[in-house]
């Protein structure tokens, strides 16, 4: 499986022509994150807008998939709908493994099919396929009716598909990757809407042969008994990452109804991990490759005649859409949390976005700024029914308030007030209300996510407000997650794939020079991302910090609105240092 190489499968959907590239740049790029950008390089407008036919859909995996465990991420990056800008989001399920047993490095979609279309693929067939039939159904239908007209392949193939939301251009369009994972942020799924693409299978339909001999063998038992053995993976196993939901509660670190609070110890025994797994879990998923089998899905459960008739649909959970679509609406009751997730998963909306988008609206409507003729429906804190409708109604972008709404807060924020309290930082907040440097974190980090840097741990650890260090902590933390992106390593995974271990993987597998300039690669695809999202026009200083933040109470007290805005601006300095030129 060791190529010096990509082999990277470029689809042209104005021409429907398609072929497979080789690229150099291995030795660079290493793949992932740093293969996007690559190829963004390459096949990116970035003078021109994010909607023009020519710009690339680029699906990227890493040198290491299929050979190790955990190393289950595909990135996805294309120009955003949400700002205009060069940005990645990143996705687990099947697609990695599809992608490498299909034989590809990357995958670039160029151009706009001349109707609503699926794109079919594998190692030895392309095929572009009217899909008129799927306007306008939902994600889960989607999946269901493409899996029954294309059967086969089952366990190795991978289907791409967006719901009303990417159809219909909305800026929170998220892209459902096999049901149960997604590339969540920033308008993925607008992406393909704007190329007419329903939906993408990929079949993982041939094989590569690992190293013989014994070294590989040894050193993969060695990653395996880490991830299975030891508790460093335990957390995820057990609870998920919905056991960080009374974590962050007792440290005053959760967003609720709309952040005007950040602790609520009564509600929170109704929404924590322990109650999800005792009352909604059915069963537990895991990513391909992946021991660990983080992903829970719950259910839930509707009465559809009296005679006691029901039917029931799984919905996957983690941390962050019960934080977005419960704790931040003001819910108590899993059920009701899950009923809003899985409006917006058939919508095909991004569930944080789409819950912090409405925890506004709450606000906006309370205040008076909206009333329920732009709503559509009462939205009250605690209220699960209202807030089921407007998630269909925020789905398909029903009226000219949930369109704007849909492009994201802040734009209907400008349109009728309440900027002031709208959760956004760079788009709607994570759940993480940990502190100052998270705060300046995630606002001005490269996919504005919550792991673009561990900002959020590093709040919950300092209270002293050093500017310079924790500015340094910044700059000396993502390098190493660039890395790992670039692998395409589960990032709960951080722990086990330390950049010495990352380096014997690499070994073994041939990659000698890779493995042995790791910490310079992540630093040169740092700052390559980061050329790219400037030269498509970031400007740090635009990234504004609503009002609502200076006013959060964290563990060490109210935010100390100096510090944040200092951190700020040492770190829009340590931005634009790693793009201009000395
Ligand atoms: S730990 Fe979870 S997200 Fe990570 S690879 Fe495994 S199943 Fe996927």
């Amino acid at each position: 499986m060791n190529r010096d190489h990509f082999r990277v499968l470029v689809v042209d959907l104005d021409t429907g022509q398609s072929q497979v590239e080789q690229f150099d740049g291995r030795d660079q790029a290493i793949g992932g994150s740093g293969l996007a950008a690559l190829l963004f390089e390459k096949y990116g407008r970035k003078d021109r807008p994010w909607s023009h036919a020519d710009q690339p859909f680029i699906l990227a995996i890493g040198p290491l998939t299929g050979a190790f465990p955990l190393m289950s991420k595909t990135v996805a990056a294309f120009k955003s709908p949400y700002h205009d800008q060069y940005t990645e989001s990143h996705a687990g399920g099947r697609l990695a493994l599809a992608l490498r047993f299909a034989g590809y490095d990357g995958l670039v979609v160029t151009g706009c099919a001349p109707g609503l279309s699926i794109l079919e693929l594998g190692s030895r067939h392309i095929r572009i396929r009217d899909a008129g039939y799927l306007r306008g159904m939902d994600a889960y239908a989607t999946g269901k009716l493409l899996r029954r007209i294309h059967p086969g392949g089952s366990g190795h193939r991978s289907i791409l598909r967006i719901g009303p939301a990417g159809e219909c251009g909305l800026a929170m369009a998220c892209i459902n990757v096999d049901t149960y994972r997604h590339f969540g942020r920033l308008g993925g799924g607008t992406v393909l809407g704007n190329k007419n693409i329903k939906g993408i299978i990929i079949q993982g339909d041939s094989g590569f042969s690992l190293p013989e001999g014994s070294d590989y063998q040894k050193l993969f038992a060695t990653v395996y008994e880490q991830v299975t053995a030891t508790n460093m993976m335990q957390k995820y196993h057990n609870l998920g990452t919905a056991a960080n939901l009374q974590v962050l509660d007792d440290l005053k670190a959760l967003p609720w109804r709309n952040l005007q609070q950040t602790s609520d110890p009564e509600t929170i025994t109704g929404v924590n991990g322990e109650t999800f797994a005792d009352k909604t879990l059915l069963r537990n998923g895991a990513c391909s490759g992946c021991p660990v089998g983080c992903i829970h899905i719950g259910y839930v459960r509707e009465k559809f005649h009296q005679d006691n008739r029901y039917f029931y649909r799984q919905v996957a959970y983690d941390y962050e859409p019960i934080f977005a679509c419960g704790t931040m609406l003001g819910l108590g009751n899993p059920f009701e949390v899950l009923g809003i997730m899985d409006e917006m998963e058939k919508m095909g909306l991004d569930a944080m976005s789409g819950g912090v988008a409405l925890a506004w609206a709450t606000e906006a409507l309370e205040q008076g700024l909206v009333s329920v003729r732009e709503t559509g429906v009462e939205l009250r804190f605690g209220d699960a029914a209202g807030y089921r409708q407007a998630a269909r109604m925020l789905g398909t972008g029903a009226n000219d308030f949930y369109t704007l709404l849909g492009q994201g807060t802040l734009r209907a924020a400008e349109a009728y007030g309440g900027r002031d309290f709208a959760c956004v930082l760079g788009q709607e907040m994570a759940g993480y209300a940990t502190g100052e440097l998270f705060f300046a974190a995630q606002s001005l980090g490269f996919r504005h996510s919550h792991l673009d840097t561990g900002g959020y741990s590093y709040d919950q650890k300092h209270a002293e407000k050093d500017v310079d260090r924790a500015v340094q902590f910044l700059l000396d933390d993502e390098p190493g997650r660039v890395l790992l992106t670039s692998m395409v390593a589960c990032l709960f995974a951080r722990s086990i794939y330390t950049e010495e271990m990352l380096a014997r993987c690499l070994d073994v597998l041939g990659y000698e020079t890779l493995a042995g300039n790791l910490p310079e690669l992540g630093e040169q695809i740092r700052c390559h991302r980061w050329r790219l999202r400037f030269a498509t026009g970031f400007r740090p200083e635009d990234v504004t910090i609503p009002k609502r933040f200076y006013r959060v109470q964290t563990w060490k007290g109210p935010v100390d609105p100096a510090y944040l805005d200092q951190l700020r601006t040492r770190y829009i300095e340590a931005l634009r240092a790693r793009v201009e030129p000395d």
